[in-house]
């Protein structure tokens, strides 16, 4: 049984049901972004004392609820979340953007512009040393979200 229950507008137009027991700390929320595993901001806005959008139940247990949840060591978990979800997506575009390059690399080389066979290695040498940088990120990133996650069931 969920100690608070808040209904919360978001661009559905029916609004968002988010359920919060404090102990342990456990809160869901009845969002599609939620519903696929990921951090949705109705929780998380909850869980840091913010007011996401309640349009229904009683405000004044935010407070109540931050501490709850800075209790449950929630903010540096959020915090860690955050900072490795930025170096995922930084990681991702620079990949992105190695794989481009190596891509017009080969394409000039076939094309028959004068492009060294070494070039086109130089742009693959780099390009899989970024995806071996990313590795760690990207399991550095599902780490902080596996911790998120047993909270935001
Ligand atoms: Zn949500």
């Amino acid at each position: 049984m969920a100690d608070y229950i808040f209904k919360i507008a978001g661009s559905a137009k029916e609004p968002y049901e988010v359920s919060v027991t404090l102990s342990p700390l456990v809160v869901t929320c009845s969002c599609p972004a939620a519903a696929f595993g990921s951090v949705c901001k109705h929780r998380t806005q909850l869980l840091l004392g913010k007011n996401p959008g309640i349009t229904d139940g009683d405000v004044s247990v935010l407070p109540a609820i931050a501490q709850g949840a800075a209790a449950a060591g929630f903010p540096p978990l959020f915090k860690r979340y955050e900072a490795v979800k930025a170096d995922r997506a930084d990681s991702t575009k620079k990949l992105e953007n190695l794989f481009k390059g190596y891509k017009e690399e080969r394409l000039r080389r076939y094309l028959g512009e004068l492009k060294t066979e070494r070039q086109v290695e130089k742009a693959r040498d780099i390009l899989e040393s970024a995806i071996d940088e990313a590795g760690p990120i990207e399991a550095e990133f599902q780490g902080a979200l596996a911790e998120l996650r047993k909270i935001l069931i």
